[in-house]
Parts: C-alpha cells; structure tokens; sequence
C-alpha cells in the first residue's frame, strides 16, 4: 500500500513546477530513490548535474563517490543502501553551478520553503526510524539553524522518536572534511549510523 502511495507521491513530485513558477532557473527532474519501506532517509542538499542529467540516481556524482567511501564504515555498501534505503534531498531539482565555479549553487530559501512539503510527504509516508541528515541545510533541517558541523557532526540525536544523525556533505568544494580533526568526527558519526542501523 504505502508502495502505491510513494509512486503516487513520485508521480505528482515529477509534475513540479513549483520553482519555475516562481522564476527559479533550476533543471529537473526532481531527483530521490528509494523503497517506501526504508527505515534509513538519508537527505541531502539537492541533486546536481550528473544525477539530472545522466544518472536519475541521487549521489551518483563525485559528491556520491565520497559519500559512498564513508558508508561501508557504517556497514553498508552503495547497491545494499541504495535497494534498502531512501535517498532525498531538501530541494529536489538541480540548482546550477555556483557562480564562484566551485561546486553547486545552495537552493535559497524559497526554494527550500517551496520544496518543503515535498519532504514532509516523504517522511510521513515512509516513517523511517533513522535519518541521516547530510549537510548544513540538511541539518537546519532537523536540528534548526546555525548549527556549526563541529557542533553536531558525531552526535546522535533523538527527534520526534526518530534517531537523526548529522554528516558534512561530502562535495569536493568543502575544506571541512579534509581536517583530520574533522574526520575523526565523520568517523564517530558513522559508528551511530552503524548501530541505528544494525544495533
Ligand atoms: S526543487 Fe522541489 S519545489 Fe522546486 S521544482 Fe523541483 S520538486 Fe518542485
């Protein structure tokens, strides 16, 4: 049942036209995967051009290879995550490169506030027990705003009888990830996944 209800959820997601209403020259089409049985969403930022235009799969990009070089260290490999778990993000749609050259352009605030309900559908429906929140707006998300990485990432934290786990994103663009420091976090961060997910 709930399977009929995400591809019907998926169907109306795929006739969005939300942001280009709104003049936002974002490319679609909306980006997630995943089966309505998921106990683990993991939301990202927004998809970017290689998942729009090449793959439809969401982290399928050079963000996505890092990202799937940090989950084995949760127990799970890509093709096992990608059949059990849910995969969105907080906008669904490529937003364009970001004017400075260096990775995507961060959705604006309408087009958050426009994609929200997307995502509200998403959870209610799925109900999972886990979300992995990857990325500041992610993270802003579940956690409220102005959360520093360093504050949140390697904490497991109880939401609305969810257990939400932070991570960075895992793009190239960010300096964070690459400070030891830093890593050993993801790595804490990664040993909550691991028992939320197998615990
Ligand atoms: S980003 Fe979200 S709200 Fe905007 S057009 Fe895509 S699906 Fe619709």
């Amino acid at each position: 049942m709930n399977a009929t209800l995400l591809a019907e959820l998926h169907c109306q997601l795929r006739g969005c036209t939300r942001c280009a209403a709104a003049g936002f020259a974002i490319q679609g089409p909306p980006i997630v995967s995943g089966p309505a049985t998921a106990r683990l969403m993991l939301v990202g930022q927004a998809p970017g051009k290689v998942e729009v235009e090449e793959t439809q799969r969401p982290f399928s990009g050079a963000a996505g290879a890092r990202l799937f070089r940090w989950l084995p260290h949760a127990g799970w490999e890509e093709a096992a995550f990608r059949a059990q778990c849910y995969m969105t993000s907080i906008t669904k749609c490529f937003p364009g490169p970001n004017r400075s050259g260096r990775g995507d352009r961060a959705p604006s605030r309408q087009e958050q506030a426009l994609c929200a309900e997307w995502l509200q559908a998403e959870i209610a429906l799925i109900d999972p027990a886990v979300i992995v929140a990857v990325g500041a707006l992610a993270i802003a998300r579940f956690l409220g705003p102005g959360r520093a990485l360093v504050d949140v990432v390697g904490i497991r934290f109880e939401i609305d009888g969810r257990a939400v786990i932070p991570l960075p994103h895992p793009s190239g663009a960010s300096a964070w990830i690459q400070q030891p420091a830093h890593q050993a976090l993801i790595r804490r961060a990664l040993a909550h996944l691991a028992a939320a997910s197998w615990g």
